[in-house]
């Protein structure tokens, strides 16, 4: 990665958490929210080969405008305005109910840029990853929902990187077996 791609995309994960620093990601034990972030470049960049720089920092800061007090034109002015809209394109409006959002998701997918795409495939099978591998204080309905959107959402928005598709097909075949074997063993939650 060229140094000024990486002190870019650096400058942009210690934005990303200060501004998250007090957050931790739902339902999760006390799991810091800056990890979800990284963990979202890190596979564009690892798995799809991605290095684009928008579509990086985009990555980083795809939950910043939804989940703290920055704004669109903060990050216009700190990180261009490509990245800004990426990231506004990612935001959902919080006022809805969880349900509602994860529904206009679908619904709007198809709206989305080819990066805007990219990260929320990679966010998505990062979550996917996450809710079947910690312990998720969801029940499995709420788990089994949120794959099945997710392959909704998939469905309208992939195509963008092969790998990152077949990747993020891993992750559900990988779902359904772990949802699989707790239903087999009539659990709830896993051990
Ligand atoms: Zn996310």
């Amino acid at each position: 990665m060229p140094s000024d791609l990486l002190a870019r995309v650096m400058d942009a994960a210690v934005f990303a958490a200060q501004k998250h620093q007090y957050q931790r990601r739902a339902g999760y034990d006390k799991l810091p929210y800056v990890n979800h972030l990284l963990k979202v470049a890190e596979a564009l960049i690892r798995i799809g080969g991605e290095r684009d720089e928008a579509l990086l920092l985009a990555a980083i800061l795809h939950d910043v405008l939804e989940d703290t007090d920055a704004t669109h034109e903060e990050l216009a002015r700190r990180f261009g305005r490509e990245v800004a809209d990426i990231v506004l394109e990612l935001t959902d409006d919080m006022s809805l109910p969880y349900m509602e959002r994860k529904w206009l998701q679908v619904e709007k997918a198809h709206l989305l840029s080819q990066k805007a795409r990219k990260v929320r495939l990679v966010d998505k099978a990062t979550n996917i990853r996450d809710i079947f591998t910690y312990p998720l204080d969801w029940p499995l309905e709420k788990k089994e929902a949120y794959l099945e959107n997710s392959i909704q959402v998939a469905a309208h928005i992939r195509g963008g990187n092969p790998r990152l598709d077949a990747w993020f097909d891993e992750a559900v075949e990988w779902a359904r077996q772990r949802l699989r074997e707790w239903r087999g063993a009539g659990k709830n939650e896993p051990k």
